[in-house]
């Protein structure tokens, strides 16, 4: 017996590793153009990256503005003018490619699908979000994937969240969990409807003041949280 009879989880860095993909994406994108593969510009693309997904979480910017201007920004760090759209399609080619798993992200959903309803809510590129899905041989676990691409709202937006609950049937918010490894995205937009929030935290992070229900260091704790 499980606690929920409904899933959601989150894609980028809960159940695919998004940064392991990223970066061999980022060296293949730099090793193209020839710039140097080091670790400080792979590390100043996320800094400006995470500052620019915030500011789209938070409803400050829109998607394109990222997608423009995140690679611009970067190398006009070390004095080097690209055209920004350009860079972000040929990183993309890359980062289709990429699609390695969380650990025990297939043990996971292989157990859950069976026993309740599953869904991926993501923040993200629809055509990308898929082909990654697919590649990975995960999308066969979900009864429907959910992109902020195609919604027009993103999370935590509560919008985001109505949208997709409305496609659950017999939707029950106290049977209900969402898993990632966001705070601000994840966790804020289950606490946002009244749902159980899971928060993967694999890195360590400090708490915040968006506290969720549980906390887990690896997806294989869900096994503890979800059985009953
Ligand atoms: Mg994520």
């Amino acid at each position: 017996m499980i606690k929920y009879n409904t899933i959601m989880f989150d894609v980028d860095d809960t159940i695919l590793d998004f940064k392991r993909g990223e970066e061999v994406a980022l060296k293949s994108l730099l090793g193209e153009i020839g710039a140097p593969q080091n670790s400080h510009i792979i590390s100043e693309y996320r800094k400006i990256n995470k500052m620019l997904w915030r500011d789209f979480e938070k409803g400050d910017t829109d998607r394109d503005y990222i997608f423009t201007n995140r690679f611009t920004m970067l190398f006009k760090k070390y004095g080097i003018e690209v055209d920004g759209v350009q860079m972000e399609q040929k990183y993309r080619s890359y980062l289709d490619m990429q699609h390695e798993q969380v650990d025990g992200a297939c043990e996971v959903l292989d157990y859950l699908h069976s026993k309740c309803l599953l869904y991926v809510v993501t923040n993200g590129v629809s055509s990308t979000q898929y082909k990654r899905l697919s590649d990975a041989n995960m999308n066969r676990y979900f009864d429907k994937i959910f992109v902020s691409d195609d919604i027009g709202y993103q999370k935590p937006m509560r919008e985001f969240f109505e949208t997709v609950t409305a496609e659950i049937p017999e939707y029950d918010p106290k049977k209900t969990l969402i898993v990632g490894d966001s705070l601000g995205a994840d966790i804020l937009g289950g606490i946002n409807v009244g749902i159980d929030t899971c928060w993967l935290n694999r890195f360590g992070e400090e708490a915040s003041e968006i506290v969720p229900n549980y906390e887990i260091k690896s997806l294989n704790e869900i096994f503890n949280i979800v059985k009953k």
